[in-house]
């Protein structure tokens, strides 16, 4: 599992085909852009539409780099909130230039994250005595192997709780 800024905490499944999404969004353009290029070097005794076609590859790749750096990537790291925005403005854009798929492979995935964002919630601040970088699965890897073992983590906060207590000591919502 990649490390996220939420720590190791499990990565949503709505994050997950956000990344799928812009993924597949990612290599259609990709395939376009070597469709391009095969073109461009058919039309290479062409000066003038070579140039066009090369300008369009030039464009092309810029592209590629930038909703691999902005949206896709984000993602794989969990910064899910800060790949929101690129993702909609790439979707956008991908619509307005007619690359429907991609587009609406985009704006799909911008609505994955909006809900893995909202599964993750704020980023959560460390407890008193806890570490600055603490998560809160990290007790689990470091003490009890088993999801049985003796220490619990609340649904709504995501604070480690004793197993047994009813209520979460962080936030007062009631274990199930
Ligand atoms: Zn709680």
């Amino acid at each position: 599992m990649p490390r996220s800024v939420y720590g190791s905490r499990p990565v949503p499944r709505s994050a997950e085909s956000a990344k799928i999404l812009i993924l597949i969004g990612l290599v259609l353009q990709a395939i376009e852009v070597g469709v391009l290029v095969v073109v461009g070097l058919l039309l290479f005794l062409v000066p003038f539409f070579g140039i066009v076609v090369g300008i369009l590859i030039a464009f092309g790749v810029v592209w590629i780099v930038l909703v691999y750096l902005f949206s896709y990537r984000r993602v794989v790291e969990g910064d899910y909130t800060g790949a929101r925005g690129p993702t909609l403005v790439f979707g956008i854009l991908s619509l307005l230039t007619l690359n429907l798929i991609s587009g609406i492979l985009y704006l799909v995935g911008y609505a994955e994250l909006g809900t893995a964002e909202q599964e993750m919630g704020r980023s959560i601040p460390a407890p008193p005595g806890y570490p600055a970088t603490w998560s809160p699965a990290a007790p689990l890897a470091a003490s009890a192997p088993s999801p049985q073992g003796p220490v619990r983590y609340c649904p709504r906060c995501g604070r480690p709780n004793a197993a047994g207590s009813r209520f979460c000591p962080s936030c007062g919502a009631p274990q199930p």
